[in-house]
């Protein structure tokens, strides 16, 4: 039995281990929004699927807006939408392009649109609108951070900008030592008061000079060897970081996962 918005599998005294005394009547409901609902010999559990961020049933509002931009008052003073109007420009090849996505119905349950690195989460009909980067300078960092994915890096963060103030890592100013690494011998070198990453950076200026920082900001493009200190995507708290594995050493050889983001 299917609705709409789910797909319901059920089983009717299931033989579990073909054993006739052990007999389970059961169902599985998957949702559109990634909610699950199982119910086994009667008794019924619902797992929400958990949003990627904090929502409050909020569209692409004000708080949405100064969540997500360092220049929110900038944003709001105009208004959001006409914002995105006036950064966009016409038939360009490279640039920035506005992406409408309108939802035509109130979801069933709050779900989560993802467009880039921008979340938003839906739970009226309406319009959402993002503004999107179109240049010749993010292709190659792109590229190379998606095949990164593909053979098994995982992404780095320097700061979980879904919260108002940002969530940062913790020490995101400090300047930069070997304890950011954990293939101190590769990506450092053996001396502990002398780094490959000149000593003036920090924490914030290193990480985005990683192939699997998720945003270009120019400048090089390292692979480091193993580890290194960063942000959890979903982190709650600064204290929520952690060692990435961003380097060669977690390439895999035969690929049995596909990775989107
Ligand atoms: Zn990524």
């Amino acid at each position: 039995m299917s609705s709409p918005n789910s797909y319901r599998f059920v089983w009717t005294d299931a033989a579990i281990n073909r054993d006739t005394n052990n007999l389970v009547s059961a169902a599985l409901e998957l949702f559109r929004n990634g909610n699950v609902s199982v119910t086994t010999n009667g008794v019924a559990a619902h797992l929400p699927r958990e949003l990627p961020f904090e929502h409050h049933g909020y569209g692409q509002d004000d708080e949405w807006v100064a969540a997500n931009f360092t220049n929110a008052t900038e944003i709001l003073a105009v208004g959001y939408p006409q914002w995105v109007d006036a950064q966009v420009g016409e038939g360009l090849t490279n640039g920035l392009f506005k992406l409408s996505v309108t939802v035509t119905d109130d979801p069933p349950e709050t779900t989560s649109l993802t467009v880039g690195n921008l979340s938003v989460a839906v739970t009226n009909a309406g319009e959402y609108v993002f503004l999107l980067e179109k240049g010749p300078d993010s292709s190659d960092h792109v590229v190379a951070h998606e095949i990164g994915h593909a053979l098994g890096m995982e992404d780095c963060y320097i700061a979980n900008k879904r919260f108002n103030p940002p969530i940062n890592i913790a020490g995101m100013g400090d300047p930069i030592s070997s304890q950011m690494f954990d293939d101190k011998g590769h990506d450092w070198g053996l001396e502990s008061s002398r780094g490959f990453y000149p000593v003036h950076e920090t924490i914030a200026t290193t990480l985005p000079q990683m192939v699997m920082y998720g945003v270009d900001a120019g400048g090089s493009h390292d692979i480091p060897s193993g580890s290194v200190y960063s942000l959890r995507r979903n982190a709650k708290a600064s204290n929520q970081t952690f060692s990435s594995k961003v380097g060669a050493n977690f390439i895999k050889v035969d690929i049995t996962e596909v990775y989107s983001r």
